[in-house]
């Protein structure tokens, strides 16, 4: 009974148009490559089998919608409860803004507090289908946390990418469901990368976010459900904040599956927000190109939002728009957490700083009249109810103002691990490690001896690091930073002063978060920084090195 014998699903490339027929995740299109590929399901038989009034009679929750989902048999159901959030009426907010018909499809409500649950639900439920027992998935935090939780649910091991401009707190959040998650110092985009390769050389199964057909078409389920309470009626506006644009592509599917089916007249024009310091699409937008050119260092500290690179996401978003009307706009960081104060005060709701930036742009797009006053119109609001304080008032806002007084980039190596990494397998033999904890200073020494290829020489101290330094002239120098005597720091300067040794690449080992002025001081001065403790245990560092060889 759980099987759905009857169910056919084709993948349809969204470039050429080739139909193949959905059995397992295809990475690209086998006749052209492109690697966005759009479910489609028999929309006429189930119209004609009064689907929908079967769907009514069931539980709420996303998954009361699976015929529309790309899952076979419905035991593979990975489900914590995701879906069938309230779609709250804002009043008060609205009256400040002209906007009679606002409401907030409130996502925080879910497992995991954003809409990620429903991507999770249906990716991990795949992979289940599938036989995935391990998979990798590059993330700006929503997806690790709600991936790994329904990972951790699936018995599926779970290795999360994440960049270092995620807060802590989502780091820890995704940790504690048991999956690996490796911080990379880089953009998003080269967390992407990274997670990319350490897949492929391990033969690992690879979400591909937007480009992977679970996660598009779990956002249909929103489409669904907002028109349901509203009546069996679209709004005529969907608004969200995009990195990756998944959402509204799939929000957008989704209503076009439902007029499809008759089930709604018209499909709801797309309000974007991007960050202003990552903000690729908006500018293309506004400059009327279908092509966006991707921003290389984004700058805002809100990670969510940092997806510098759209790739063809953009030009469906494009399309989209083109077709069923909508807009773009930005909102700086500033603007987004002043939006966080005025939804708290005005519909009880905390948010998070990427929903934040939903709502800033949700402000302009009113006030410049682009939303007509009696539009109904719904905002995509997820968000971790963490304090909302310390992520807008707290070390990230005080980060950033620093970096403004600086008024000068500070560019650490990037991919530092891998980069190092790779060299270890390259050219090094010999490497001196300097440790003031001997635990992990041996630790070291064994992953790397390990792999019996390297002579490794261990100091338990700066002054004694550098003496070893001097006299072994080692291939490869791995420090910690903090130890009592002579600092990381001081040692690294020793090495790169003196003819001799300057050419020695460094990796520092450190368990803080560096300030900005240590950082300046490691500007240049090295080949990559590890993040010790929750991050990297012996396992991590083993199985990377493994992959890399
Ligand atoms: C992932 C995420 C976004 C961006 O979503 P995309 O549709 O992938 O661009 C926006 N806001 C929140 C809260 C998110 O978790
Ligand atoms: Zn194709």
């Amino acid at each position: 009974m759980a099987t759905m014998p009857d169910k056919h699903i084709d993948l349809q490339c969204v470039h050429c148009g080739h139909i193949t027929p959905f059995i397992k995740p295809v990475p690209a299109c086998p006749k052209c490559g492109e690697n966005i590929l759009r479910a489609k399901y028999d929309l006429k038989a189930l119209r004609d089998s009064g689907w929908i009034d079967k769907v009514l009679t069931r539980e709420p929750g996303m998954w009361r919608y699976h015929e529309l989902l790309p899952l076979y048999n419905t035991d593979n159901i990975v489900s914590l409860g995701e879906g069938s959030t309230p779609l709250l009426h804002a009043k008060n907010l609205g009256m400040m803004l002209g906007l009679k018909n606002l409401y907030i499809k409130d996502e925080r409500q879910g497992p995991t507090a954003s809409f990620k649950d429903r991507q999770a639900s249906v990716a991990i439920s795949v992979m289940r289908e599938q036989g995935v027992k391990e998979a990798v998935v590059a993330s700006t935090g929503n997806v690790a946390i709600a991936y790994s939780a329904f990972a951790a649910r699936a018995g599926i091991k779970m290795w999360s990418f994440l960049t270092s401009m995620v807060p802590g707190e989502k780091m820890r959040e995704a940790a504690i469901y048991g999956g690996e998650v490796i911080k990379v110092t880089g953009t998003y985009d080269q967390a992407k990368i990274v997670a990319s390769s350490f897949a492929e050389s391990r033969g690992l199964f690879l979400d591909k976010g937007i480009k992977s057909v679970a996660a598009v078409e779990s956002m249909k389920t929103m489409a669904f459900e907002i028109a349901q309470q509203l009546g069996w009626k679209a709004p005529d506006w969907f608004i969200q904040a995009v990195s990756g644009g998944m959402g509204p592509i799939g929000v957008a599917k989704g209503f076009e599956e439902l007029l499809e089916l008759g089930l709604i007249d018209k499909s709801p024009s797309i309000g974007i927000v991007q960050s202003a310091g990552c903000a690729p699409m908006v500018r293309a937008f506004k400059n009327g190109q279908r092509v966006a050119t991707p921003v290389e260092n984004p700058q805002t500290i809100i990670a969510t939002l940092s997806t510098g690179n759209p790739g063809r996401a953009y030009e469906l978003l494009y399309d989209i728009i083109g077709q069923h009307g909508g807009s773009m706009e930005d909102a700086t960081d500033e603007e987004a957490f002043n939006a966080t104060r005025i939804i708290a005060q005005t519909e009880g709701l905390s948010v998070e700083p990427a929903t934040a930036v939903a709502f800033a742009g949700l402000i302009k797009l009113a006030r410049r009249g682009i939303i007509k006053p009696n539009e109904v119109v719904v905002i995509n609001c997820s968000g971790h109810t963490f304090p909302v304080e310390t992520q807008i008032l707290g070390d990230q806002y005080a980060r950033q103002v620093d970096v403004s007084g600086l008024n000068q980039k500070v560019s650490l190596p990037e991919e530092g691990l891998l980069a190092a990494l790779e060299n270890m397998e390259h050219r090094i033999r010999r490497i001196v490690v300097i440790e003031d904890n001997e635990a992990a200073g041996r630790l070291i020494m064994r992953i790397l001896q390990a792999k019996g290829k390297y002579e490794v020489h261990l100091a338990t101290g700066g002054a004694e690091g550098v003496v070893l330094v001097e006299r072994m002239k080692p291939d490869l120098v791995i420090t910690d930073l903090m130890m009592p005597d002579i600092d990381g720091f001081k040692v690294i300067d020793a090495i790169k002063s003196d003819d001799r040794l300057r050419s020695i690449p460094v990796i520092v080992l450190t368990a803080k978060e560096l300030t900005i002025s240590e950082r300046e001081r490691l500007n240049g001065q090295i080949s990559g920084l590890l993040q010790k403790g929750s991050f990297m245990d012996e396992d991590l560092l083993q199985s990377i090195v493994d992959a890399l060889s």
